[in-house]
Parts: structure tokens; sequence; C-alpha cells
């Protein structure tokens, strides 16, 4: 058993932060410190655990498109503002036609085209 931090409240057993649920949110969520953001940004242990999640998802984000159709994909959502939604199922379809025209004439179909 033990109290809360911030009032005295005794806790159950099972608690594991050590404050009532009255007094988390205050000790927690609190609005950030600039001494709090200098600590994580100087620790390149903390910065690695923010940006590695961003730099992740950035990665996996086409990881969907084949590396010779990206460059089409991005002209398709960037220049003539496909929806992403749009988009993957264009490149998808020029995919399969070159797949198929591939498997017919053995020419490689994207090596090709101007993209
Ligand atoms: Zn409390």
């Amino acid at each position: 058993m033990s109290a809360c931090k911030t009032c005295g409240k005794q806790l159950s057993a099972v608690n594991r932060t050590g404050w009532c649920r009255l007094h988390y949110g205050a000790a927690n969520n609190g609005p950030r410190t600039a001494e709090q953001n200098r600590r994580q940004w100087s620790d390149p242990a903390l910065r690695e655990r923010v940006l590695a999640p961003l730099r992740r998802y950035n990665r996996t984000r086409l990881d969907w498109c084949p590396f010779e159709y990206q460059d089409y994909y991005r002209e398709l959502t960037r220049v003539k503002h496909l929806l992403a939604a749009e988009a993957r199922c264009v490149v998808e379809g020029l995919i399969a036609a070159d797949t198929a025209r591939y498997a017919r004439t053995g020419e490689l179909q994207q090596s090709r085209r101007r993209m």
C-alpha cells in the first residue's frame, strides 16, 4: 500500500502511478516547461524516442509502392492533385498492366517509360 504523492490518500495495491485519480493529471499532464524540453532535446536517447517513430512513418508510408513507381505516384498526388487512394489505385493498375505485358513480351515496361 502506498499513498498519493500529492494528497497522501491511500492508493490501491494495483496503482502504478503513485498518484490518486484526482492528482495524477495535474502532476503529469501539465504544460511542459522550457526546462523539460531542453532536457529532452539534449539527451540523444530521449530525442531518439520521439524521432524514431516519425522516421519509421516516413519510411513505411510508401512501402506498398515499388521503388520505380514512387516518382509516378508523387507526380499523381503532387502535380495532378489526385487523392492518395486514387493515385494508389492508378499505380496498382499500372503495375498490373506492366506485369501482364511483361509476362507476354518479356520487356520491362517501367524501364522504357519516362515517368
Ligand atoms: Zn491525491
